[in-house]
């Protein structure tokens, strides 16, 4: 059966609960829009744009766009980087007078490689409160996806657009063990992947999250050393706006596991279980019973 596009009842019910739900006055509401595809917008999201009196935004033909798809039309209230400090002033007198402000970005989590975090600070610092309507972010959707196993990720953004800065950046991070994520325009998808393949041993996982939620969408993992392969083999590549993971450093844990690991499995082709735990204990210094359990998962 193919479910109806209609809105179901559970929906709007759904619906009904959020409207219902405390949208406190004097607050800034921050607010994750969608990174590409207008149907990752929450109910929550709609419900606090519905009921601000103003939105501050990065671009106010990109937001008002955006809000005219769901049927909104608001004040919109110019807030960008060379403008946050002024304009923060302007929403605190708002606010102090119980006005509700959404804070907006052309897409995904406002403040994340974004502005925002000036205005975030000031009205915090005035004593005001600030909430955040989570949502889509680009770099959270791309680590979710990526299948990199790693409980650690340092979100590093964009990296300096000089090549010195560049590689100096770099060569600060190539030692951390947690998984490293980048955002990159499309106009230097080349020299950023060139300056990675540099930095990082070949065989070090690497992930492209291109073009995420929208119709070109696409995720690739591979080595390193195939990275530039895999970028050159479609013109397509060169377009398009990309998250980019890399696997973090290995661990002396993990190094010692996958030493212990080759070492075993050229034992055990040779010899049985118990003899190949007890030479690979010898050969790596690790301990003969965590060997020979490992010998027995690896059989
Ligand atoms: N605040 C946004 C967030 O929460 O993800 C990020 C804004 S930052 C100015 C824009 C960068 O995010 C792009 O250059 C790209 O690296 C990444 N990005 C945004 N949308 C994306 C998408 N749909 N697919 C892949 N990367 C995306």
């Amino acid at each position: 059966m193919t479910p109806s596009t209609a809105t179901t009842p559970s929906l709007q019910l759904l619906m009904q609960e959020v409207s219902q739900q405390v949208y406190s006055l004097s607050t800034l509401y921050v607010v994750a829009t969608p990174i590409g595809n207008a149907g990752d917008m929450t109910l929550r999201a709609l419900k606090v744009l519905e009921l601000a009196d103003a939105v501050a935004c990065e671009d106010t033909r990109n937001t008002a766009h955006l809000l005219a798809r769901y049927g909104l039309s608001k004040e919109l209230l110019a807030a960008h980087e060379h403008n946050e400090r002024a304009v923060a002033d302007k929403l605190i007198a708002r606010l102090q007078a119980g006005q509700r402000i959404a804070l907006v970005s052309d897409a995904g989590t406002p403040a994340v490689s974004d502005p925002g975090a000036r205005i975030i600070d000031a009205v915090r610092h005035a004593g005001l409160r600030v909430v955040p309507i989570p949502g889509a972010s680009a770099a959270v959707s791309a680590l979710s996806a990526s299948g990199l196993v790693n409980d650690q990720f340092h979100f590093v953004g964009f990296l300096p657009a000089k090549a010195k800065q560049r590689e100096s950046a770099l060569a600060g991070l190539r030692g951390m063990s947690a998984t490293l994520i980048f955002y990159e325009a499309p106009h230097r998808i080349n020299e950023t992947v060139e300056a990675l393949v540099a930095a990082f041993e070949p065989t070090r996982q690497i992930v492209f999250a291109r073009e995420l939620t929208k119709l070109f969408e696409e995720m690739h993992r591979c080595p390193m050393a195939e990275a530039r392969d895999w970028l050159a083999a479609d013109a397509n590549r060169q377009k398009g706006e990309y998250v980019i993971l890399v696997e973090g450093a290995p661990t002396a844990t993990n190094q010692d596991d996958a030493e212990a690991e080759r070492v075993l499995a050229i034992l055990l082709a040779e010899c049985p279980v118990k003899l190949a735990a007890s030479l690979a204990a010898q050969i790596t210094g690790q301990k003969k019973n965590a060997l020979y359990e490992r010998a027995l998962r690896m059989k």
